[in-house]
């Protein structure tokens, strides 16, 4: 009898784990925090029609996540030529609106070394827009795949008079040739709802924001400029949009998956947050 068990029990073994290999995946998911410098800038361009006046200093996050389809890094900071003179030279005047400072290991391709990686390593570059503070690297990645949303290619290259300061052509003028991924869609990035990237339009006509989630943490939306401030999520307007209205809407379309997966909104400039955030090389998983 005993004979013919334990082969069952080992095929039965054998199934458990070739069949259900979604759990033994999840947990090989790692999440890092960190941030390229902060910016100083006046906390009107956050909280519309409130805080005018008053200049703050914000976080200017990036995230790597180490899954097992791929390393992804989401969003790339500050180009690292503001590191000598706060941007002026490279920024040039938008420099004195929005005030960086940077170390240079604070570039992307330097906290990847911190983990024990490189820039080639990373197979996929998901941008959550094209500003300056948020594409402004992705020059170091010239082999990865790059998923931004076309509205936001074709305005980062011609940009609404109004929104142009914060576009830093130099950033991004030498990459036509990188290999685009141009969402017009949300996308379930590798088919396991572990990594979703949703239209969150509004702050510049092709925002996108990041849902991952994570088999310990849970749901988290990293909203980007999407969503600044703990106020905007109270209906403060955020200061700086492309259209009112659709960036109203991404907020109530973040707060509703946030609500129906018991998750957590991450704010895209809020100090008082990040602030709690276990960073690099420290991990959520
Ligand atoms: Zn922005």
């Amino acid at each position: 009898m005993t004979k013919y068990l334990i082969p069952s029990l080992l095929s039965l073994l054998f199934v458990l784990v070739v069949i259900t290999p979604g759990q033994a995946q999840d947990s090989e998911i790692r999440m890092y925090v960190t941030s390229s410098g902060t910016l100083e800038l006046d906390q009107g361009w956050l909280t519309a029609m409130t805080n005018h006046g008053t200049r703050i200093d914000i976080p200017v996050p990036m995230y790597i996540i180490d899954h097992p389809e791929g390393l992804i890094v989401f969003d790339t900071g500050m180009n690292i030529n503001v590191v000598p003179d706060h941007g002026e030279e490279y920024w040039g005047p938008v420099a004195q609106a929005f005030t960086p400072t940077m170390t240079r290991d604070q570039g992307i391709d330097e906290q990847l070394q911190q983990i024990g990686k490189t820039t080639s390593d990373v197979k996929y570059v998901i941008h959550s827009h094209f500003h300056l503070d948020h594409a402004g690297n992705i020059n170091m990645f010239p082999n990865a795949t790059h998923i931004v949303r076309k509205a936001e290619l074709k305005n980062a290259w011609w940009p609404e008079q109004f929104q142009r300061a914060a576009y830093v052509l130099d950033d991004y003028k030498n990459t036509r040739n990188f290999n685009f991924i141009e969402l017009i869609d949300d996308l379930d990035l590798f088919g396991d709802g572990t990594i979703e990237l949703i239209d969150t339009k509004g702050h510049t006509q092709g925002h996108q924001s990041l849902i991952v989630r994570l088999p310990n943490t849970g749901t988290v939306i990293l909203a980007a400029d999407a969503a600044y401030m703990p106020e905007n999520l109270q209906g403060t307007i955020p200061g700086i949009v492309w259209n009112v209205e659709e960036a109203m809407n991404s907020i109530e379309r973040m707060k509703m998956i946030r609500d129906r997966e018991n998750g957590e909104i991450w704010l895209g400039h809020s100090m008082e947050q990040f602030q709690t955030r276990r960073l690099l090389p420290e991990y959520y998983d």
